[in-house]
């Protein structure tokens, strides 16, 4: 059999969602292991390490920290490495906390220290707690290195009272991050492109991008208002699993495309690098609508939507100071240098880039 007619599909072993699950991670720990370490910042440690720690005594289990303290590099892994093998058993599963870079730095220990993985997300801002993937920067805070962990997280703790008290940014962001995944996912479906996990898609991974797109619509705004509250409501919890389990579920099992392609060219402005990455895609995928030459109905569809939840449009939006053409220029000669432009319906060049982003910025001015 061809190898491109291979179908492949993988995913996070559990998923535990809704208020108050924190208390199911003792059980989920002591299923995997004896010597459990949860890596974090000091703030979310402040906010966990309560429900963590009784959750964890309850099983007879003892719990080390180890800190965070800045971006995922090599060295910072190293050291926690160290640290762990230092004192006392060496852990055998990670509790990766937090928001995005609490948990990139769980899951690079986790992977280093040949350790079982849990993941336990504070924030819905991004894909990236069910996902197999994580991101090594420099000590300039520059992409290094998009790493894959041998399997998927063991287990994905979501815990929605921590998440109904995050940052409104943050969750806008991982709306952003997730309404990509069904129009990519679909693009890599018409190149006939590879997966994350080396096939092509499935029914099931197409349909479950479709439901990440179909709660965000419906539920977006709701669970937005809904900030703050002492408890999620419904549209929250809703929204929360399209965002951490839908969105992480549907990217690796359909593969990404244009919109996630940009974000190698707006770091060459440094106010669009500063960006939230959620933030970056939302701007991409209106730049990959407009390469999919969509009707103004449904951009204009798409500008009441994106409105509505405070995504970003245009650079302006974005955080550009100013916009001109050489701008336009280096963002789109960055844009080529992404793997997953081959994941589109033809061939794309700089020019092409260049044309649809200034469509795009064209369009901000007409009423939407
Ligand atoms: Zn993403």
């Amino acid at each position: 059999m061809n190898a491109s007619e291979i179908r492949a599909f993988g995913a996070a072993h559990r998923y535990f969602q809704g208020p108050g699950a924190v208390a199911l991670i003792g059980e989920c720990v002591a299923s995997l292991g004896r010597h459990p370490v949860l890596v974090c910042d000091i703030i979310v440690r402040d906010l966990v390490q309560a429900g963590v720690v009784a959750s964890c005594a309850a099983q007879s289990q003892s719990l080390r920290w180890l800190e965070v303290r800045g971006d995922v590099t090599h060295a910072a892994v190293a050291a926690l490495c160290a640290e762990a093998r230092a004192d006392g058993a060496t852990p055998d599963v990670v509790i990766a906390a937090g928001g995005g870079k609490g948990v990139d730095t769980g899951k690079a220990v986790a992977r280093e220290l040949g350790a079982r993985l849990v993941v336990l997300p504070t924030s819905a801002s991004n894909d990236g707690p069910c996902s197999k993937a994580f991101v090594f920067y420099d000590d300039h805070h520059r992409l290094l290195s998009v790493e894959q962990l041998p399997r998927n997280p063991d287990a994905v703790v979501v815990d929605t009272r921590f998440l109904v008290r995050a940052p409104r940014a943050l969750l806008v962001s991982g709306i952003g991050d997730a309404l990509c995944k069904l129009y990519e996912g679909d693009q890599t479906r018409l190149a006939g492109g590879r997966n994350l996990f080396g096939g092509v898609s499935t029914i099931a991974a197409e349909q479950l991008s479709v439901a990440c797109d179909r709660v965000i619509r419906a539920d977006a705004e709701a669970a937005l208002s809904s900030l703050g509250a002492a408890e999620p409501n419904a549209a929250f919890e809703r929204l929360t699993e399209a965002l951490v389990l839908l969105s992480g579920l549907a990217f690796e099992n359909s593969g990404l495309s244009i919109a996630h392609s940009m974000t190698r060219g707006l770091p060459r402005v440094p106010e669009l690098g500063a960006a939230l990455h959620g933030l970056q895609v939302a701007y991409g995928l209106y730049v990959q609508w407009q390469l999919e030459g969509r009707s103004e109905a449904f951009m204009a569809q798409q500008a009441r939507f994106y409105r509505a939840i405070g995504l970003p449009r245009t650079l302006a939006e974005l955080g550009a100071p100013e916009v001109n053409d050489a701008m336009i220029e280096s963002i789109a000669a960055g844009t080529m240098q992404s793997p997953h432009l081959k994941h589109f319906q033809r061939p794309l060049a700089q020019a092409d880039f260049v044309a649809a982003m200034q469509r795009v910025e064209a369009l901000s001015f007409s009423p939407a």
